[in-house]
């Protein structure tokens, strides 16, 4: 969208209008996850706009990175365990900077949710999660899906580097799978994704590593605060749970191996398309020294 003339002084004087139509009015750096203080004439950080959501982490769907990145206004309904809102994020470019603006609208008796009242807050939790998690979720594997991974790792990244902590990521893809595809057909392709991607979902944190489906039978895993010694610690894991699992076909016990490339940074502001590449060099070292292997 094109709102090149507005300025910060621009913005400022014009909030009014918007608080007076919507409940919550915010200005979001959706790239680090902070709400900035318009108040001093400035851009500064506030807080995290996840608390709004009493998350203490940073939402799945993120409406406003996606407003960032695509500079298009995106929207979506939320919780925060008393009221839900209705969301618009909408990008604006001001001195040189993109921020978000985030309006914020109570819907909480619009209908959206049928007999809220007699619902409690972690029911209405899990509706509103569910539906959120569409958008980012892979519906085979149910990990997250490459718009996930394209619209969190820089985030990711950036916090590793302003924060001075270890990221790492693990590029994962199973071996010989058009073997298994031809073999057994697709079906049981499908089956063995799945139980895959389920294995490797169990060998990470859970509220704070994450799991995304790359490619076809590829996974990137990110594993916050995490130096290289743990991440090969949990590649191999990995690569040892997936070798154990049996899946029963037609009398027949079918096994599968994974190959691993792990890339960690330190305090390097990467893009992340050179993080990938970095593992995906390590991952093809292990497809190379033989398969069923983890390279870093
Ligand atoms: P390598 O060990 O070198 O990785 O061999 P590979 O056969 O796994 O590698 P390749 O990239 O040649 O083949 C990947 C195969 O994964 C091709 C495709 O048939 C299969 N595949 C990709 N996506 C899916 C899917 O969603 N379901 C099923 N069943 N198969 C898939
Ligand atoms: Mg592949
Ligand atoms: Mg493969």
């Amino acid at each position: 969208m094109d709102y090149k003339n507005i300025t910060l002084e621009l913005l400022v004087e014009n909030m009014g209008i918007f608080k007076m139509l919507y409940d919550i009015v915010r200005i979001i750096d959706p790239v680090k996850k902070q709400v900035l203080d318009l108040s001093s004439g400035k851009l500064s950080p506030l807080s995290s706009c996840h608390c709004l959501w009493n998350k203490n982490k940073a939402c799945n769907n993120c409406v406003s990175i996606r407003a960032y990145n695509e500079n298009k206004s995106f929207d979506k309904v939320d919780y925060d365990g008393k009221k839900l809102y209705m969301l618009t994020a909408i990008p604006v470019d001001i001195r040189n900077r993109r921020v978000v603006i985030e309006l914020l609208k109570d819907v909480t008796c619009s209908g959206i949710i049928e007999k809220i009242d007699n619902k409690n807050a972690d029911t209405i939790y899990n509706i509103v999660n569910n539906l959120n998690n569409l958008i980012v979720q892979d519906p085979l594997t149910e990990v997250f899906n490459k718009r996930f991974l394209n619209e969190r790792l820089p985030t990711e990244i950036k916090l590793s580097s302003e924060n001075k902590e270890p990221l790492s990521i693990i590029m994962i893809d199973l071996d010989y799978f058009k073997k298994i595809n031809d073999t057994y057909g697709h079906v049981l392709g499908d089956r063995i994704l799945k139980a895959a991607a389920r294995s490797f979902s169990n060998c990470i944190r859970k509220n704070s590593d994450w799991i995304a489906r790359y490619g076809g039978e590829e996974f990137i895993v990110c594993l916050k605060n995490t130096n290289i010694d743990t991440a090969v610690k949990v590649a191999e894991r990995m690569r040892k749970t997936l070798e154990t699992i049996e899946i029963c076909w037609e009398n027949k016990k079918i096994h599968i191996t994974a190959s691993f490339g792990i890339k960690t940074i330190l305090g390097q502001n990467i893009d992340v398309d050179s993080f990938l590449n970095e593992a995906d060099i390590k991952l093809y070292e292990a497809k190379k020294g033989g398969r069923n292997k983890v390279v870093f």
